[in-house]
């Protein structure tokens, strides 16, 4: 009985007999095979919080020195007997696979000293999912741009006893915030992964408070942080060597230079800045493509097809695979005419480009293209046009290529909204800007709408004729985005079911994702 624990469980604690126990109890039902040792530090509590940790038969240590939770971790840190710490706060759950998956994180990444994971506000007050959005977000980013993320949480948070002693552990530190700098540390003995999977729930007590005071308190902690960055480059500069020098100069050349990159990847359409994006075809013959997004959507899409085979004009209409659900016949309609479809996603969530949901959601509409229409689409738009590398790598990895736009005249259609519907501006703006080889915008659809003034295309109806009429008039012709990139229109092997089975990995998803579950 007197063997090393593998993992030591830290819990600061003050005043915390309400909450304590829901959480020690999570801890206790862990499904981990190995063995953990639990460790509540009492940071002076005065409501019998020592008591019922010990109730439970976990490790008290009582800490009454300095009431800080840093200190308060750092006292259970050197008492601690396992050779990972892992940080847990007394107002989270943890799911019954949470200490398995930080054990397995460390031992399928030896090179790792760190693993910050998520937490989710237990309460879903109004602008908790925003504030969960960006957080992962802005980790997200983070660790694509500098390997590890950047608001990590003090509630779920491990690290490798041996690394962390060398960097004299929390010492220093005395404000939650800086749960970044002990990152920012641990992050030059190796890696930091970030986990989204490593998620507890967690109390909303501390941010539900008036927004005046929580406005303070934002602004006091980021006063305390900006002192820390100012104190901890100072102390940087004082042991500079050239290398470290050379290397502090490369990452701000590759923050200055790359995160920019990568906004502008992701928001202008034509940009292959996040990875390869065709938007117009390399020719100087007057050849251009006429593309249709967001469809089927009667009875816009109809009256499109009636305008192509009425002037014998090959389109591409890069459709939503909800969309083809709705109106299978449109789809298969489109195909019987000549006209190419393209994946244009199946929910047509932008936010897609940057979580991972968006693999899933173009295999889905790929699933649906082919039940419906018996093709397998080769050319894929991301939804508006965003896109982020990781995305992109996954459009290649499906082997599809992305397809977005060189002309549109977007702007029209809110000048229509707002009242203005006339289609002769609307074709001008669209025939100035058109020259060879380019790949023209236009919509028979509005995302997943229909009957409803958004999803009105009767303006793209009325223009169409004239944008024909006008660019043949000029002399150019019309073709296929394939034919005048000169790539296939479909991929030749066809689309497995066993290979992809989009609802079972759903169904998975929101059980092991509380966030979904939750509605957040
Ligand atoms: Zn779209």
């Amino acid at each position: 009985m007197n063997h090393r624990p593998e993992l030591s469980i830290i819990i600061p604690a003050l005043n915390e007999a309400k909450l304590l126990p829901e959480c020690l109890r999570s801890l206790e039902d862990q499904d981990y095979p190995g063995h953990y040792e639990i460790i509540v530090v009492d940071n002076g509590s005065t409501d019998g919080t020592a008591g019922i940790a010990r109730d439970f038969g976990v490790r008290v240590i009582p800490c009454t020195e300095i009431k800080s939770v840093f200190f308060a971790r750092q006292v259970g840190a050197d008492a601690a007997r396992g050779d990972i710490i892992v940080q847990a706060d007394a107002d989270s759950v943890y799911p019954g696979g949470w200490l398995n998956r930080i054990a397995s994180q460390f031992a399928s990444h030896p090179e790792a000293v760190a693993l910050s994971g998520r937490f989710i506000y237990r309460d879903g007050f109004w602008w908790a999912r925003v504030e969960y959005l960006l957080r992962h977000h802005i980790n997200r980013m983070s660790v694509a741009l500098f390997s590890r993320p950047m608001v990590v949480s003090g509630a779920t948070f491990a690290f490798r006893r041996g690394s962390f002693l060398s960097l004299d552990g929390y010492r220093g530190l005395s404000y939650s915030a800086d749960q970044y700098g002990i990152c920012a540390r641990l992050s030059k003995r190796g890696k930091v992964l970030y986990d989204r999977d490593l998620y507890c729930l967690t109390s909303a007590r501390r941010v539900q408070r008036p927004t005046f005071i929580l406005m303070m308190e934002a602004l006091a902690n980021f006063a305390r942080w900006g002192a820390y960055l100012m104190q901890s480059s100072l102390s940087d500069l004082r042991g500079l060597t050239t290398r470290t020098l050379l290397y502090g100069v490369a990452r701000l050349l590759r923050v200055a230079v790359f995160a920019p990159m990568v906004l502008y990847g992701y928001f202008v359409p034509a940009s292959s800045t996040n990875g390869k994006v065709y938007h117009k075809g390399e020719t100087t013959e007057k050849a251009v493509a006429l593309t249709f997004d967001d469809g089927p959507n009667e009875p816009y899409t109809s009256e499109i097809l009636d305008i192509l085979a009425s002037f014998n004009i090959k389109a591409t209409f890069f459709v939503i695979g909800k969309n083809v659900e709705i109106y299978p016949e449109t789809g298969r309609r489109i195909l019987d005419e000549g006209h190419v479809i393209g994946n244009h996603s199946h929910t047509h969530n932008a936010d897609h480009a940057i979580t991972r949901y968006g693999s899933r959601d173009l295999r889905r509409a790929q699933q649906v293209i082919y039940d419906i229409s018996g093709v397998s689409p080769h050319l894929y738009r991301p939804p508006h046009g965003r896109k982020t590398p990781w995305q992109l790598k996954a459009v290649q990895r499906e082997g599809l290529i992305a397809v977005t736009w060189s002309v549109s005249a977007n702007d029209q259609h809110a000048l229509a909204l707002l009242g203005k519907p006339s289609p002769e501006p609307f074709a001008r703006k669209i025939v100035s800007k058109t020259r060879p080889g380019k790949i023209i915008l236009l919509h028979d659809g509005y995302g997943t709408a229909h009957g409803c003034a958004k999803s009105d295309r009767s303006l793209t109806v009325k223009a169409l004729p004239l944008i024909i009429k006008q660019l043949q008039g000029k002399g150019y012709r019309f073709v296929t985005v394939p034919d005048l990139l000169d790539v296939p229109a479909y991929n030749g092997t066809p689309f497995h079911e066993p290979a992809y089975g989009y609802g079972r990995e759903l169904a998975t998803e929101s059980a092991s994702n509380p966030a979904k579950l939750a509605g957040i």
